[in-house]
C-alpha cells in the first residue's frame, strides 16, 4: 500500500494513525478533518473545559511530542464530499480528490437538534470544542439554562451550570435521568445528587417547541407549560456522520456497518470509532458504541485490519466502558444493558453515592457501574470479557451490599 486516507481528525482518526506507523506502515499518511484544530479530546469539554477550569489547549493530543513522528499529511477545515470506492478516491470540499489504496472511515457523529429551533439564537449542542466554548461565554452572562435531556451530556452541562452558580431545569421525557440504560435506582439517586446541587427537573415530559422572538425566551413543554429559558442545551443523543458515503457502495443504518472485523462493504476501506456498527463478537450482537474507550480500541483494530490485506483481520471483540464526571460523582460502566435488567448492588450505598452494582440478564452478567470505586471495576471487567454467569459475579462479590 503507498497511500491511506483517514478521513475524520479526531481520536478515532488519530489512533489509528499513530498504530499504522508503529506496525511499520511507511507510506503517505492523509488525515482529513472538517474541523480547523487539531485532533482533540471530546470527553473535557462537558466538565474541565465548560467550567472553565482547564485552557481549550491543553484537550490537544500530542501537544508534546507534535505531528513530525506520524509524518501525516494533516488536511484541516477540509470536509470529505464524496467517495468514489471503484476509482479508489475521496472527494473535498475545496474540489481537490484524494487517491488512496487504503481508507479509514472515522467520521463519528453530530449532535441532534431540536426540529424549529435552526432560527433562534440561544440554542447550543455539545459536540465540538467551538461548541463548548460559544456556551462557555453564554454561561457566564449568568442566563437561565434549560437543558433537554437526562442522558450523560446534558447531567454533565448541568454539573457544570451549577458548578458557575448558573440556575438550570433538565427537561427529560423519560420518568428518570439516565434510566434507560442504568435503570430506575441508579436514575433516582443521579437525581437526588442534582437536585442537592439546586437542579430543577421536569420529568415525564417531552418538549413541544422552543418559543422566542429571534432568541429562545421559553421551552413549551408537550403538557402546554413553559419554562423560562435565556439558554437552551440540547442533549438528546447523536447522529453518525454517513451523508459524504451516500451512493459509495459503502453500506450504512445507522453507522458504517462493518463486519466483525471491521472491514466495510467496499474493498480496501475500514472504519473505527462512533460512526461504526459491527457484530461484536464478545456480545453477538450488532452494536454502536458511542464511548471514548472505544474509539481508542477501534482504531488501532482498523490499522491492523487494513494493513492485514483483503482476506486478512482478526474479529474486533469488545467490552464497552464510559465514565461520566458529575460534581464529586465518577460513574464508570462497563458492558451492555437494557432498561430490563436485573440490578444487585454489591458493595456500598446508593444513598452515599458510593457503591458497585451488577447487572444480569438470562443468567449471565451483563454489566457494571461503579459509583466512587474506581478500583472495583477493573476485576468485573474481567468477569463480563470472560462472560461469567451472573451466579458467579455475584459470588466473587464481597458480602457487604446494603440498601
Ligand atoms: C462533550 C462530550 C463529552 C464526552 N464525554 C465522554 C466521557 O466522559 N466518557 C466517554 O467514554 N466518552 C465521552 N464522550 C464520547 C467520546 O468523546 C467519543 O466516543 C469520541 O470522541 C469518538 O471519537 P471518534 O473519533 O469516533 O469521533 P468524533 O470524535 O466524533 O470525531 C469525528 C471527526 O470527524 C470529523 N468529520 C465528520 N465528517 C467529516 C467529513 N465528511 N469530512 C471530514 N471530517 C469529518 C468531525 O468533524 C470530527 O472531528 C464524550 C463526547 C462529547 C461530545
Amino acid at each position: 500500500m503507498d497511500t491511506v486516507v483517514v478521513v475524520g481528525a479526531s481520536l478515532a482518526g488519530l489512533r489509528c494513525c499513530e498504530a499504522l506507523r508503529r506496525r511499520g506502515y511507511s507510506g503517505k499518511l492523509v488525515l482529513v478533518g472538517e474541523e480547523a484544530h487539531k485532533p482533540y479530546d471530546r470527553p473535557p469539554l462537558s466538565k474541565q473545559v465548560l467550567c472553565g477550569e482547564w485552557e481549550p489547549a491543553r484537550t490537544e493530543f500530542r501537544r508534546k511530542e507534535g505531528y513530525a513522528p506520524l509524518a501525516l499529511e494533516l488536511q484541516l477545515g477540509r470536509r470529505a464530499l464524496a467517495l468514489h470506492a471503484q476509482a479508489r478516491r475521496v472527494v473535498l470540499d475545496d474540489g481537490k480528490e484524494l487517491a488512496y489504496d487504503g481508507l479509514v472511515i472515522a467520521t463519528g457523529a453530530r449532535a441532534r437538534t431540536l426540529r424549529g429551533s435552526e432560527a433562534l439564537s440561544g440554542v447550543f449542542t455539545l459536540r465540538t470544542l467551538d461548541d463548548a466554548l460559544q456556551l462557555r461565554v453564554a454561561l457566564l452572562q449568568q442566563p437561565r439554562v434549560v437543558v433537554v435531556g437526562a442522558g450523560f451530556i446534558g447531567l454533565e452541562v448541568a454539573s457544570a451550570c451549577r458548578k458557575l452558580d448558573v440556575a438550570v431545569t433538565v427537561v427529560e421525557s423519560m420518568a428518570l435521568p439516565l434510566d434507560n440504560p442504568l435503570g430506575s435506582a441508579v436514575g433516582q439517586a443521579v437525581q437526588r445528587l442534582h437536585e442537592a446541587h439546586g437542579v430543577s427537573f421536569r420529568l415525564g415530559v417531552g418538549v413541544a417547541a422552543l418559543e422566542g422572538h429571534g432568541r429562545v425566551e421559553h421551552v413549551r413543554l408537550s403538557d402546554g407549560t413553559a419554562v423560562p429559558a435565556d439558554v437552551v442545551v440540547v442533549g438528546i443523543g447523536v447522529t453518525p456522520n454517513t451523508a459524504w458515503l451516500e451512493g459509495s457502495g459503502v453500506a450504512v443504518g445507522d453507522g458504517v456497518l462493518c463486519d466483525p472485523t471491521l472491514a466495510t462493504s467496499v474493498p480496501g476501506v475500514v472504519a473505527a470509532g462512533d460512526v461504526v456498527r459491527w457484530e461484536n463478537p464478545l456480545f453477538g450482537e450488532s452494536m454502536r458504541v458511542e464511548h471514548w474507550s472505544n474509539a481508542v480500541e477501534q482504531g488501532q483494530a482498523a490499522a491492523a485490519r487494513l494493513l492485514a490485506g483483503p482476506t486478512g483481520g482478526e474479529p474486533f471483540s469488545s467490552l464497552p466502558y464510559f465514565w461520566s464526571d458529575q460534581y464529586d460523582l465518577k460513574l464508570q460502566f462497563a458492558g451492555r444493558v437494557r432498561a430490563d435488567d436485573e440490578l444487585v448492588l454489591v458493595e456500598g450505598t446508593l444513598a452515599d453515592r458510593n457503591y458497585v452494582a451488577l447487572y444480569g440478564r438470562a443468567g449471565k452478567l451483563r454489566g457494571v457501574l461503579a459509583s466512587n470505586r474506581p478500583q472495583q471495576l477493573l476485576r468485573y471487567r474481567k468477569l463480563l470479557s470472560e462472560q461469567a454467569s451472573f451466579d458467579a459475579a455475584l459470588n466473587a462479590a464481597r458480602p457487604s451490599a446494603g440498601p
